[in-house]
């Protein structure tokens, strides 16, 4: 993310395939799993504080998801705030996990706006529903 993190707020990552928040609360080190597009992030669980927050989600967290799910290691289904959706590309790449063809076709692999996927392989990856969303 290129803005400045907003103390408080609790942002979402990816963290080995799933979703969570790390509580933004001071000291406190919890951190819980969310659903996909979760707005309220309660800090819950043993040890937790209590906090309450909103969570503040990445632009295109189904475009993160079409792209991690490429890795077969589970632990390596990782995106931090900050990360771009060309860098988990890149990695995705230089790890050559890529689907069969899609180096070597010629053709676009990923555009993105507002670090939203919009044309390439990678939308065509995407669910049915999301291509006719950003159609729309
Ligand atoms: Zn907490």
């Amino acid at each position: 993310m290129t803005d400045l993190a907003i103390p408080g707020l609790a942002y979402a990552e990816a963290n080995w395939g799933r979703w969570i928040a790390r509580c933004p609360a001071g000291l406190c080190t919890s951190a819980v799993q969310i659903r996909r597009w979760q707005q309220r992030f309660e800090c819950a669980g043993p040890g937790s504080c209590g906090w309450t927050t909103q969570i503040v989600w990445p632009a295109d967290p189904e475009g993160i998801e079409v792209l991690l799910a490429m890795r077969p290691d589970v632990h390596t289904r990782s995106w931090r705030p900050g990360e771009t959706l060309q860098d988990l590309l890149h990695e995705n790449a230089v790890h050559d996990v890529l689907p069969p063809g899609w180096l070597t076709e010629s053709g676009c692999i990923l555009e993105t706006r507002g670090e939203r996927v919009t044309a390439g392989q990678v939308l065509t990856a995407l669910p049915e529903y999301r291509r006719r969303e950003i159609g729309a």
